[in-house]
């Protein structure tokens, strides 16, 4: 046996160890059938061998060069400077009422916004957030709009957006009963990552956001999330801290668990994946709630 099968074969109870909580998640998920390849194996081990931690990958930190497109959002721990912001009570964003502090923001007043560059950087559309506005359960609150949501004018709709739908269904809720919004309300050229400068102008109507929608939880999607509206502290995944007298929680943005290749970085994807469902298991146990049995 060579030094590379005898180095799998020690890697086993590890890799089905982390195979036997995937496949939990996948249950807990509702999926009914798993395709399960030796191929899926073989990389982890092999990433092993050549001295590489796949878990390095799980701070989230790794993917932001991925500068191409706006799935590019993660979830590490966020110490930062940035902005706060949210849409008016009427669900969608999208009424003419003129802004006052006790309204979101409407499509209209973002419209007009030019307090940052986004405005003129060829966004196409404003992207103020959607849902249940009226003291909803839970508030999502990602970074800034991508390619899909610019044209839409809705947040996450585009990759991202059906992995949170899925994260929201599996916890018993539809979308519209749930409000979803962004730190800025733009789409940043190129997808690249908000400037705290952008950060800092857009924060202001999410503040609003969720000073009118008052979500009874707060879930935040990755660093730009956590940075926003904790400017300069440290807020780790899984932990409960307030704003503004609201439970909020911090989780890996969808973006960075679409990102996996299930072929290549299966270990990483259900490991990352299963670390999302224990902190909306939290979410929902914050509020008494359980996720819906399958
Ligand atoms: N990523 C985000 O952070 N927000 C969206 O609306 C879409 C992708």
């Amino acid at each position: 046996m060579s030094n590379v099968e005898k180095q799998d074969i020690a890697d086993l109870p590890d890799i089905l160890n982390a195979f036997e909580q995937a496949l939990e998640l996948e249950r807990e998920l509702g999926t009914r059938a798993v395709d399960c390849d030796r191929a899926l194996l073989l990389p982890v081990s092999r990433e092993r061998l050549d001295g590489r931690d796949h878990r390095e990958h799980l701070d989230g930190r790794d993917h932001r060069d991925l500068r191409d497109h706006r799935e590019n959002r993660d979830g590490g721990d966020a110490s930062a400077t940035s902005p706060q912001l949210p849409t008016s009570r009427q669900d969608s964003g999208t009424s003419s009422a003129p802004s006052t502090k006790h309204q979101t923001p409407s499509t209209e007043e973002l419209a007009a916004c030019t307090k940052c560059t986004l405005a003129t950087l060829g966004r196409q559309r404003v992207v103020p957030g959607q849902g249940n506005a009226a003291s909803p359960d839970f508030m999502f609150i990602g970074e800034a709009p991508g390619a899909d949501e610019d044209r839409q004018g809705l947040a996450f709709v585009g990759a991202a957006g059906q992995f949170l739908t899925k994260m929201i269904q599996a916890m018993g809720y539809s979308r519209d009963q749930v409000f979803i919004a962004n730190v800025c309300k733009c789409r940043p050229p190129n997808n690249r990552t908000p400037s705290p400068q952008e950060m800092e102008a857009c924060l202001p109507y999410l503040r609003r956001q969720i000073a009118v929608i008052r979500p009874k939880c707060i879930v935040l999607l990755g660093r730009t999330a956590m940075s926003g509206l904790f400017p300069g502290q440290r807020i780790l995944r899984g932990m409960w801290y307030e704003y503004e007298g609201i439970p909020t929680i911090a989780t890996f943005h969808p973006s960075y668990i679409i990102r996996f290749n299930p072929l290549t970085d299966a270990v990483s994807l259900r490991t990352a994946k299963l670390e999302v469902w224990n902190t909306l298991k939290l979410a929902l146990a914050k509020l008494g709630k359980q996720p819906p049995k399958k």
